[in-house]
């Protein structure tokens, strides 16, 4: 029998057979994946996992597929860094950073969409896509080049060039659309429903989709010798992240693969321009959709998160909390990490350490406990941005005394 009994709702526990579906007929809740978790738990083992491939699929023991035949370009199994620099400079003992931007395509999105693709043929779709700020939309088109179904994928027209450029490569259906984010995802949850089989990864098959990210929990875990993190700090888009990381951690309580009630800190960081579910932590108050949104780090620019208030409880209850950085902040926190650590990561990985900063500075995160980051997304995406703030080098001549003049400006 399968390890997976079908799709459970969130909110009222209706159960539906697992097909592309992600929303409850009875009170329009999200549904999960509900597994058997006897009989995962028959299957899991950490030998078994430790001879694994070195990517997600190490863990598929704990993933939603039926079959071995998986869309897998190596994503995930990535380095746990100590990040001995960075915690020197912001006061931390014990500083962690999982660093994602070395994935397939460069950004932790490889991994939701590894699972979703793989998902998406295993349950018949004849065609895949999303709805992607930018991220997302040159995954999709990796794996869907790779398992060779057409991809669609909508995205709002003022996202990186660089980031354009990267998903024309794999050759998907790109729809640009004049609007935002929330605009493109609108039109790509209005096709799903009108195009049978149409599998769109963060839509109609997001409950398969976002048991990716648990991998994240997974393999930090079994990085630190199956323990876990005193304090997380994660990126807040659509709040989906958070949540996974969060039942990834308690799922391996669960199966006895780390020891039981090890309280994590769950804190996340958005940036100033658009951060409904920061603001909601902060103030305690319901995650408010924004319109208006100004902020460099487009991969996080959702205004209305599909999991703001799932991911706000988790924070409120687990003793996290929330920061919101400006654009200065995000691009001084590029470069923070660039010096000390050797790790040149987008905006969204910006705000992530600039939150962390932040909640450093402002007593959120003991300089004692275990803290582990995540980076998500790779520098060389967003050039143009960062290039702002780290100019351009004046050539000099080719002969020794200019060397020696300029030599003498930088000792100076
Ligand atoms: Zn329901």
């Amino acid at each position: 029998m399968s390890k997976v009994i079908g799709l459970k709702c969130r909110e009222c526990g209706t159960e539906y057979p697992a097909g592309i579906q992600n929303t409850c007929y009875e009170c329009f809740g999200p549904l999960e994946v509900h597994y058997d978790w006897d009989k995962v738990q028959d299957i899991a083992s950490k030998e078994k996992i430790a001879s694994g491939p070195s990517s997600i699929w190490r863990y598929a023991d704990l993933l939603p597929l039926d079959g071995t035949n998986y869309v897998d370009l190596g994503a995930g199994y990535n380095r746990l860094h100590h990040a001995k620099n960075l915690g020197k400079e912001l006061g931390l003992q014990e500083l962690y950073i999982l660093d994602d931007s070395v994935n397939p395509t460069n950004s932790f999105k490889d991994r939701v969409t590894s699972v979703a693709v793989s998902k998406a043929l295993e349950l018949g779709a004849t065609a895949v896509g999303c709805a992607s700020t930018g991220n997302l939309a040159s995954s999709v088109g990796a794996h869907a080049a790779k398992a060779g179904i057409p991809a669609y994928i909508f995205i709002p027209s003022s996202i990186e060039a660089g980031k354009i450029t990267q998903m024309l490569a794999y050759d998907p259906n790109i729809i640009s659309v004049d609007g935002t984010y929330d605009d493109a995802n609108r039109l790509a949850s209005e096709v799903a429903d009108q195009k049978e089989n149409w599998a769109f990864v963060n839509i109609n098959i997001r409950p398969y989709y976002t048991e990716g990210s648990r991998t994240l929990a997974f393999e930090t875990a079994e990085q630190l010798g199956w323990n876990t993190p005193d304090h997380i700090v994660v990126p807040l888009g659509s709040g989906a992240l958070l949540c996974a990381l969060t039942r990834g951690y308690r799922e391996l309580e669960n199966i006895g693969f780390v020891d039981s009630g090890s309280d994590i800190s769950i804190s996340g960081s958005q940036p100033a321009g658009c951060s409904p579910i920061s603001t909601a932590v902060r103030n305690n108050t319901e995650v408010v959709p924004i319109r208006e949104i100004d902020t460099i780090a487009h991969s996080l620019a959702i205004g209305n998160p599909a999991d703001g208030y799932y991911a706000k409880e988790i924070v409120r209850s687990s003793g996290g909390h929330a920061a919101s950085v400006t654009d200065e902040e995000i691009l001084e926190a590029i470069l923070l990490l660039a010096r000390n650590e050797g790790i040149f990561t987008e905006p969204a990985g910006g705000t992530t350490i600039a939150g962390l900063k932040n909640l450093v500075e402002s007593g959120h995160i003991d300089p004692d406990e275990r803290t582990v980051v995540y980076v998500t997304g790779n520098g060389l995406k967003t050039q143009d941005t960062i290039a702002k703030v780290t100019g351009i080098p004046e050539p000099i001549k080719p002969v020794y005394s200019e060397f020696t003049k300029r030599f003498n400006n930088i000792a100076n």
